[in-house]
C-alpha cells in the first residue's frame, strides 16, 4: 500500500511541503547506509492524538547516533517538540493509527567512507498507517518461517542500533519468507538462538511462563518489548529473559511478536509447526497493550504523550 500523503514533513528545523522533502542523490547515507531512525506510533484517543513513548523513542535515536559518532543537531526535547508540531500541523487528528518516521542521516558533502565530515540532517514524517502485519494477523495470528539469513552479529553491525544499514539484513529475510508464502520471518542469531523478527521482538509462552530472548541476544531493545514485559509482570505473570533454541519455540503453547508497527501480533505457526490460535495470555497482553497505547489505563499514562 502506498504511503498516504500528508501536507508537510519536518526537515532540519522547518516544515517543508511533502513533495519538496527531497535529498541530493550524493547524500552519504544513501550510498553507505549511515543513517539511524525510529518508528513511532500515534493513536487517536479520547483526549486527542497520543504518541506512544515518544521521548523514549527519541532517546533511543540519540543512542543509535552515538554508536555512529553522529552528532544529532537537535536534543531529545527538540525532537519531541518537532514531532508534536509535525502531527499537529498536518490533518491527522482523525486517523486512528499514525506512524512517525524520524531519520537522522549524513547529507551530501564528501565522497568516501568517513561520514564525519558531512552535515548531519534530520527529517520527521508522520502519516496514517494501519496494522503492519494486517488486521487478520492481529486477530488470528501470522505464519512465521525461520530465515536462512542469520541475524547480524553484534560485533559486525550491532542490531541494538536502529541503523538504515542493518535493515538490509531484515529486508533479505522478509523477501525470502514472503516469496515462500509466509507472513513474517524469524531470525536466528550467530549464537544459534532465536533473535527477533525483521521488525519485531519475539515472545513465547510455555506452561504459563512468558519467555523472551535476553537483551543481548534479542537484537533491538524494543520499546514495545519493554512495555509488554512491564504489563505482563504487572498482571502477575512470570517473565523470563533467556536464550531460546529454535526447537523450543516449536514447543510453545503461545507465541507472538511485539513492535511499534506490528504492535502485538500473535504467531500461529513457526516453520509449519502449529502453535495454534492466539492463546489466553497473548490475548490478555494484546488487549492491555492496546488499551495502554490508547490512553485507557491510568497506570501507563506516562506512555501517552499528547500532541
Ligand atoms: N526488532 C527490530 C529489528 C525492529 O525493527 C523493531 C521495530 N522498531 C523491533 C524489534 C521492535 O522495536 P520497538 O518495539 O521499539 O518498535
Amino acid at each position: 500500500m502506498p504511503i498516504e500523503k500528508t501536507n508537510t514533513i519536518w526537515m532540519d528545523g522547518k516544515l517543508v511541503p511533502w513533495d519538496e522533502a527531497n535529498v541530493h542523490v550524493l547524500t552519504h547515507t544513501l550510498h553507505y547506509g549511515t543513517g539511524v531512525f525510529e518508528g513511532i506510533r500515534g493513536y487517536k484517543t479520547k483526549s486527542g492524538t497520543s504518541i506512544f513513548r515518544l521521548t523514549d523513542h527519541m532517546r533511543r535515536l540519540h543512542r543509535s547516533a552515538k554508536v555512529l559518532m553522529m552528532e544529532v543537531p537537535f536534543s531529545v526535547e527538540q525532537l519531541v517538540d518537532a514531532t508534536k508540531q509535525t502531527v499537529r500541523e498536518n490533518p491527522l487528528s482523525e486517523a486512528p493509527l499514525l506512524y512517525i518516521r524520524p531519520l537522522v542521516y549524513f547529507g551530501y558533502q564528501e565522497m568516501g567512507l568517513n561520514p564525519l565530515t558531512s552535515p548531519v540532517r534530520v527529517a520527521i514524517a508522520a502519516f496514517p498507517w494501519g496494522t503492519y502485519l494486517g488486521e487478520e494477523g492481529v486477530s488470528t495470528g501470522v505464519r512465521v518461517k525461520t530465515s536462512s539469513w542469520q541475524r547480524i552479529d553484534m560485533n559486525a553491525l550491532p542490531p541494538q542500533v536502529k541503523s538504515t544499514a542493518g535493515y538490509l539484513n531484515s529486508v533479505l529475510a522478509k523477501i525470502e519468507v514472503l516469496k515462500a508464502g509466509y507472513d513474517e520471518a524469524l531470525f536466528i542469531n550467530p549464537q544459534g538462538t532465536i533473535a527477533e523478527g525483521p521488525g519485531e521482538n519475539f515472545f513465547m509462552v510455555r506452561e504459563g511462563v512468558i519467555i523472551t530472548p535476553t537483551r543481548t541476544t534479542a537484537g533491538l531493545d524494543g520499546i514495545t518489548r519493554e512495555s509488554v514485559i512491564t504489563i505482563a509482570r504487572d498482571l502477575g505473570y512470570e517473565v523470563r529473559e533467556e536464550g531460546i533454541a529454535r526447537a523450543d519455540a516449536y514447543f510453545a503453547d503461545e507465541a507472538f511478536f511485539t513492535g511499534t508497527a506490528a504492535e502485538l501480533t500473535p504467531i500461529r505457526e513457526i516453520d509449519d509447526r502449529l502453535i495454534g490460535e492466539p492463546g489466553p495470555i497473548t490475548k490478555k497482553l494484546q488487549e492491555t497493550y492496546f488499551a495502554a497505547a490508547r490512553g485507557e489505563i491510568e497506570t501507563y499514562r506516562d506512555w501517552n504523550e499528547y500532541v
